[in-house]
């Protein structure tokens, strides 16, 4: 009889546990970190079974893409990461005036590391001059993020995992691009962005997804393209003649006959998304991001006040 009576008041105590709004603020960077390394987004998912449906039967690009769609499957139900390469991890933070950044920072870094000890992150993350691998997937610059303060009262935080390979074909190009006959002009953004998925060549494991910037300095440019990765698939450029060269490079694309994974086929990228920053007159960088297949980015909005999820992005 008195066993069964602190049975019941050590259950009760579970029952009514409360977790600091800290602790929660982990707990819920944890399942965004899950959630992306293992479920592909709705539009992406959308976007492949699209392409899947238009690759001719019985043809490696169709077999490519049914082990794609395979994968998919998988991950989700075992809640395995796509991919074992998990990337590198990049968090977009947008956030309220008066937002507190350093305690913020800390429980990213929490989130990473028990994500990464629980197997929704590898390993991954190395020191470049050592090879030397904490095993926690902090080190210099890693994982990279970045603050926002937008005048909305939400907490947004966005995350991308990017894989090596598709880093590896994203490249920047200097116009006029002379062995291209790439001027200064959308004509030869065009020119520029095409040879990059040609150099490809289906590395980088497509059908994959470019995210392009005309303009920006290096640096800025290129992190301006790969932010574009965090736009839906088939959301257009706002500016009429981007959005003409969006649609433009994913038909010339597809004709290439390059394919998923490199093995011929109708299916080279799913989607391209351009944008713009300002340059000086001496210089034009055009940058492009690629995406491979394991397209993973998520988003979620916190509650402030107890930092639970409120909502899913994508
Ligand atoms: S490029 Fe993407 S799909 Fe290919 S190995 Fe890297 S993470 Fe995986």
């Amino acid at each position: 009889m008195v066993k069964k009576t602190k049975k019941k008041v050590a259950k009760k105590k579970t029952a009514t546990k409360k977790i600091s709004p800290d602790q929660q603020a982990i707990e819920s960077l944890i399942e965004l970190i899950r959630v992306t390394s293992t479920v592909i987004p709705n539009d992406v998912n959308r976007a492949i079974e699209k392409a899947k449906g238009v690759e001719k039967p019985n043809t490696t690009a169709s077999y490519a893409m049914d082990i794609i769609v395979d994968n998919i499957g998988l991950a989700k139900t075992k809640s395995q990461p796509l991919c074992q390469d998990t990337g590198t991890v990049v968090f977009y933070i947008y956030h309220p005036p008066g937002f507190h950044q350093t305690p913020f920072i800390k429980q990213i870094h929490k989130a990473v590391t028990t994500a990464t000890k629980k197997g929704y992150l590898r390993e991954n993350s190395v020191n470049s001059l050592t090879g030397e691998n904490a095993g926690t997937n902090l080190g210099a610059g890693h994982p990279s993020i970045h603050f926002v303060e937008h005048s909305a009262k939400t907490l947004e935080v966005k995350l991308m995992l990017k894989g090596g390979g598709c880093e590896n074909v994203s490249t920047q190009y200097s116009l006029p691009d002379t062995g291209l006959s790439a001027g200064r002009d959308l004509d030869g953004v065009r020119k520029v962005v095409l040879d990059a998925v040609v150099k490809a060549q289906g590395k980088g494991c497509g059908p994959g997804v470019l995210g392009v910037c005309v303009g920006g300095d290096r640096a800025d440019s290129h992190a301006h393209a790969k932010k574009q990765l965090f736009r839906k698939l088939g959301e257009r450029s706002k500016i009429k003649e981007l959005a003409a060269l969006e649609v433009e490079i994913v038909e010339t694309c597809n004709k290439l006959g390059i394919g998923p994974m490199g093995f011929g086929g109708t299916t080279t990228i799913l989607e391209c998304l351009m944008d713009h920053r300002n340059r000086v007159p001496a210089s034009f960088i055009v940058s492009v991001s690629y995406m491979c297949w394991a397209f993973r980015r998520q988003g979620v909005v916190i509650d402030t006040k107890t930092m639970k999820l409120k909502k899913w992005l994508y």
